[in-house]
């Protein structure tokens, strides 16, 4: 039944932002050689397999990223970026990092997290017994807003359904948020400040979620990586 509910939500996506044939058919005109993801195919077909297969959510963010955010325009931050930061990692994680926005770093690579902050949250992430490519990492907003300054609400408002629909597809153990902003989407603005927040559980689309502190924070703060330890250690334990 969960899986029925969640193939509607897949195909009025589609609905919402454009026809999946049109796409695919310029995407060919382009030389683009484009696989039908099979949750879509099987959609059509009336006859769905598990949206919880490795390849089949692979291919969902594929779909994702290829045929309905990369050419986005839907906010003013298209306008100055040089790339989307659409997110990476496995498709199929059990811990998945949710962030603010791409910095210069991020919007020159194309990548997430690969700047200083990056580099903290690879060792984060290390930390706790896992390489960067076993965890999923992205965040609220695809496209650098400028001067690094923090997105305004209606920016979130625009992008924050493609953020939604990644957590639909991965559906991660545990998702983890980092900062001030993801925390205050997900967990919501009434719950208070991050130092208080963090370390706490909350659910986002049924999944749990641990807020802890962006990694630029912790260098501008390395006394915080104590509570940032204690968050790990328990979303491992935990979840992992
Ligand atoms: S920030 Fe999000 S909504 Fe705005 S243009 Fe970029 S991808 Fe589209």
């Amino acid at each position: 039944m969960a899986e029925k509910n969640i193939f509607e939500e897949i195909k009025s996506f589609i609905n919402d932002y454009g026809n999946y044939f049109t796409f695919t058919a310029a995407l060919k005109e382009k030389g683009k050689n484009y696989k039908m993801p099979e949750v879509i195919a099987d959609v059509n077909s009336g006859n769905p397999k598990s949206v919880d297969a490795p390849d089949v959510k692979k291919d969902n963010l594929n779909y994702l990223q290829d045929i309905v955010v990369n050419n986005c325009v839907k906010c003013r931050l298209s306008e100055k970026r040089k790339n989307i930061v659409f997110g990476e990692g496995s498709p199929d994680c059990r811990l998945m990092f949710i962030g603010e926005a791409p910095g210069a770093d991020e919007d020159d690579t194309g990548r997430p997290f690969v700047g200083r902050a990056g580099q903290l949250l690879t060792k984060i992430i290390e930390s706790i017994n896992l390489k960067r490519e076993d965890v999923y990492i992205a965040n609220v907003i695809k496209c650098r807003p400028p001067g690094n300054r923090t997105p305004s609400d209606d920016e979130i408002e625009c992008c924050s359904g493609y953020l939604r629909e990644q957590v639909r597809i991965i559906k991660p153990r545990i998702i983890c948020t980092l900062g001030k902003v993801p925390m205050e989407y997900i967990v919501g603005k009434d719950k208070g400040i991050i130092s208080r927040v963090r370390g706490n559980e909350y659910k986002y689309e049924g999944i749990p979620v641990i807020p802890t502190y962006h990694p630029s924070y912790l260098l501008r703060n390395p006394s915080a990586k104590r509570e940032v330890w204690e968050d790990m250690k328990k979303i491992r334990d935990s979840y992992l």
